[in-house]
């Protein structure tokens, strides 16, 4: 380890010594030693369109020569304008309104404090939200609260406000029971809503699929009736897409893939390609309204110090045309996932196989017990490397995530790579 670093989500005295990357190009990594991997999860999944796309790189450097900051507040740029512009009319009605911040967990606290501050600018105090078992919204306060009491918050979990927590529908190939579980969810949420709804400021929730909690998957359906339940009962509902938006899930984003217009959507992780830290929390004009006002205390007083930094905004406008560029691509993955997953479909270490666009998951069954510190995890690491590939399963959740470049040969080569790991790790670990 590094004397001097202290590296995230890593028992620093326990831990392997981590790889010193050197370059990368496309879906490839290289090493310092010229080992090369195929970056089969886009590098915490923000890596879109593969490494170092040209277009964002000379976006960035074009951008960086003629405005790289300004402050946001009393001022503005064309670069944060054209973004908001471009950004609401790809997203459509009811989006109208652009919020930004630089990552992930921000860009749900943003959400959080709109929906929370929505009904206290109209007279309501409303002192909880609806969230997902299994849910992952980030790390800091807030969006550790809407996340599921987990590993990662333990420690904090006395400092973390109230939330509610639903089971989250989570379904796979050929599973069915999909439309009882969601039927007892719906239920289980119309109960909270009817009896607590002026109450709960509103339903946060991964769309179609819940990324750090398992890449677990829910149908489009639930999402419908979601919808409908709190249009009906009054509440606001709101989409964490940090990781589903930009093409992840085989459309746009996953409200357009579903059909379903949250109140909120948040918006990170491949909205620069990968190449900056940026995010962005987007609401309807209605939200905005309830703001808009001559009293100060109605204010939304939230801002950072990188807000809309036209270096972000370039690298975001330079990704909007790359998503038309890798459109056919992003849509057409799915089906090219399950053509691949269908030969591990009778392994023996595998269940509950899933694809959901250009993501797909599957659990390994092992003798020890799920989550997150299941020590598959790691074996499966290393013997990827190995085989020249960067994966990196949730416990004994292994999942595929790649950049939207990667070629058919080099997807085979993924799924080759799983299928012989998993072959030799039968004969120790799985059942
Ligand atoms: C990664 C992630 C976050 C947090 O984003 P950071 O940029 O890591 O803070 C929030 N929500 C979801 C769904 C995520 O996948």
């Amino acid at each position: 380890m590094h004397p001097h670093i202290w590296y995230p989500f890593t028992q620093a005295k326990t831990a392997l010594e981590p790889l010193k990357v050197k370059s990368a190009q496309g879906v490839w990594l290289e090493l310092e030693n010229g080992h090369k991997m195929i970056d089969c999860i886009s590098s915490w999944w923000v890596n879109t369109y593969g490494h170092c796309h040209p277009k964002i790189a000379e976006a960035i450097y074009q951008q960086a020569q003629q405005l790289e900051q300004v402050i946001f507040a009393g001022f503005t740029h064309d670069p944060a304008e054209q973004l908001a512009e471009k950004l609401v009319a790809k997203l459509g009605a009811p989006f109208n309104r652009v919020f930004f911040s630089d990552n992930g967990s921000t860009a749900v606290e943003v959400g959080l404090k709109m929906a929370y501050q929505y009904w206290v600018n109209q007279g309501q105090a409303r002192s909880t939200f609806l969230a997902f078992d299994g849910a992952y919204h980030g790390d800091t306060f807030g969006a550790m609260s809407v996340g599921a009491r987990s590993l990662f918050s333990a420690v904090f979990s006395n400092l973390l406000f109230n939330v509610e927590f639903v089971p989250f529908p989570s379904t796979y190939w050929g599973d069915r029971t999909a439309e009882e579980t969601e039927a007892k969810v719906l239920s289980i949420l119309e109960k909270a809503l009817d009896e607590r709804g002026d109450r709960i400021a509103g339903v946060m929730i991964e769309p179609l699929v819940q990324g750090a909690g398992g890449m677990r998957m829910c149908r489009p359906q639930f999402l419908q009736k979601l919808r409908a339940i709190a249009q009906s009962f009054n509440t606001l509902l709101i989409f964490d897409e940090v990781m589903t938006g930009f093409g992840r899930t085989g459309d746009w984003f996953a409200c357009h893939k579903a059909g379903v217009s949250p109140d909120i959507l948040c918006l990170s992780k491949g909205i620069t390609g990968g190449f900056l830290p940026f995010a962005v929390t987007v609401c309807s004009e209605e939200i905005y309204h309830a703001f808009y006002d001559d009293e100060p205390l109605k204010t939304l007083y939230h801002g950072h110090s990188y807000t809309a930094n036209p270096l972000g905004c370039a690298a975001a406008l330079a990704g909007l045309e790359l998503m038309t560029e890798y459109e056919p691509q992003f849509r057409s993955m799915e089906a090219k996932h399950h053509a691949q997953l269908a030969q591990l479909k009778d392994h023996p270490a595998v269940e509950k196989l899933r694809v959901t666009g250009t993501i797909a998951a599957m659990d390994l069954v092992t003798q020890e017990r799920s989550g997150y510190l299941n020590t598959i995890s790691l074996e499966i690491r290393q013997r990827a490397i190995a085989k020249g590939l960067l994966l990196r399963p949730l416990g004994n959740v292994l999942y595929i995530l790649p950049p939207y470049c990667i070629r058919d040969t080099e997807l085979a080569q993924i799924y080759q790579g799983i299928g012989e790991i998993l072959t030799d790790l039968s004969k120790d670990f799985l059942i």
